[in-house]
Formats: C-alpha cells, structure tokens, sequence
C-alpha cells in the first residue's frame, strides 16, 4: 500500500533533519509529531513546539517526560504567528492543521494566523530544509484555510522554494493531504 499522508510527511523530514539540529512543531496536539521530532534531533538537537491550548501542553509535556525527551523540547503556550520572534535555522517545521483529537473541534487553527506563521515559518528554515503542512478540510475553517494556504503556496517563488502536494485524488469526504516545501539549498 502506498503510505499515508502523515507517514510521508515524516519520510520527508527524516531524509533531511541531522542529529543536533533545531526543528519546530508548529502544531503541538497531542504531541504525536513533538515526540517524533525529538528522537530526530537526538540529545543534541533541539524542538520548540507550539499550541494554543494548555491541555495540548500537558498532555505533550507528559509524554515526552515518560519517553525522557523534555529536555530537548521548549513547549510554548502560543500561537504559531510566534515564529516571527524566534532566532533560529530550523531544518524542518511541522504543520498539522485542524483541531485537537479529542478537543474542542471549535478550536481550530484559522487560515490568516496560518498563513503567517508559514510565511514566518519560511523565514526560519535553513536551505535544504523542509517544512510540512498537513491539511485536514473536512470541517467549515479547514476549507477555508486549505484554499489560502493552497494559494499562497503556490505563489512561492520557484527559484527559492520546491512546493510539493501528496493526496489520494479517489478518496471521499474530503482525505485530507499534505504540503512539502523544500527551501532550496543554495
Ligand atoms: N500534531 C498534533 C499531534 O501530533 O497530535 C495534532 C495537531 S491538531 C490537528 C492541531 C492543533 O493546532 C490543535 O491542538 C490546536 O490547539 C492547535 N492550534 C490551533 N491554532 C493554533 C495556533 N494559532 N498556534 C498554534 N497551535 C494552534
């Protein structure tokens, strides 16, 4: 079977991130994609995650504990647009747009703050690094939100960017998919 969506994205990621390196989780949750990134960067690396809710904190706090990683992980009670502040090189930024698996599905992430944060976001991320963006539309802001940000990547400037999009087209109610953007290495 070809893989998922999610099982891609982080193929991606994998090929590219170096033990020691800094990576971002954009999108905390559950911390599923936190833990992922933080066994990436090995003991050296390091992963700044954000959320905008403080049981997505907790719960992400308390796996990475069990799993004896926090110390290589800066959990952030803030939105996204945040990245603009940060002074890094980041190798990858992790995407994963919706709401929280279990949560309150009226909170959601919004396409302007997204837009901004991947603008931000593209700012960080050194070249031959790679964010993605995986998008889930099956509610009313995802559809919104996958159109802007349909539209502002493919306006990304081809000489400096790759824009990648992996989606199963034979799929129902909307299957959500995934965005790879490479900053080409110079
Ligand atoms: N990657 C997560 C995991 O592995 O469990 C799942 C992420 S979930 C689909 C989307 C998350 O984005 C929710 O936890 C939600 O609170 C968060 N979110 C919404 N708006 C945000 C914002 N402006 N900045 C950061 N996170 C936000």
């Amino acid at each position: 079977m070809f893989p998922n969506v999610l099982e891609v994205a982080r193929k991606l990621i994998r090929e590219r991130v170096q033990p020691g390196e800094t990576v971002i989780d954009a999108t905390m949750g559950n911390g599923n994609d936190t833990l992922f990134l933080a066994q990436l960067v090995s003991e050296t690396g390091h992963v700044i995650a954000f959320d905008i809710q403080p049981q997505a904190i907790a719960k992400t706090k308390e796996r990475l504990e069990r799993e004896g990683l926090l110390d290589r992980v800066e959990l952030k009670l803030a939105s996204h647009e945040e990245i603009e502040s940060l002074d890094v090189q980041a190798a990858a930024i992790m995407f994963n747009l919706g709401y929280l698996p279990g949560g309150n599905k009226e909170i959601t992430t919004q396409a302007a703050s997204t837009i901004r944060a991947i603008e931000s976001g593209l700012h960080v991320l050194r070249p031959g690094g790679i964010m993605t963006v995986m998008i889930y539309w099956g509610h009313a802001a995802g559809e919104v939100e996958k159109e802007a940000v349909e539209a502002f990547c493919q306006e990304l400037s081809q000489m400096e960017f790759l824009v990648l999009k992996y989606q199963y087209i034979n799929q129902q109610n909307q299957a959500p998919f995934l965005l790879a953007i490479e900053r080409r290495a110079q």
